[in-house]
């Protein structure tokens, strides 16, 4: 996932939004509870492959840069993805599946032949 913020601690924190951040390669104290958001949400979409079948398809993260306001260390926080459609066809096969059975798997197997 590409960033903009650049992790060193021989250069001093700064921001030159949209393009670059400088941020310590550390967290620190205050970064429990000086983190603000740093822009507003942003989204990429991501190419890929799937593994089974080989065809192509894309997903979408939200994000958001949180940087702390006293040192300057910065995170890019995900705030959603989006499942893709594998995901979703996978996902819907398994809420149709019953999740408990009262009988044994196989119970009545024999029952009906
Ligand atoms: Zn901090």
């Amino acid at each position: 996932m590409a960033t903009i913020v650049r992790y060193r601690d021989d250069k001093p924190a700064s921001v030159k939004w949209p393009t670059r951040i400088v941020s310590p390669t550390h967290a620190s104290r205050c970064c429990l509870t000086r983190m603000v958001a740093l822009g507003g949400l942003q989204s990429e979409t991501h190419a890929h492959v799937h593994y089974e079948s080989n065809q192509k398809y894309t997903d979408t993260v939200r994000f958001q840069y949180m940087r702390c306001v006293t040192c300057g260390f910065t995170v890019k926080r995900i705030v959603a993805e989006e499942p893709d459609a594998f995901t979703f066809a996978s996902l819907r096969k398994a809420f149709q599946q019953p999740m408990f059975s009262r009988e044994p798997a196989g119970a009545y197997a024999g029952r009906h032949r």
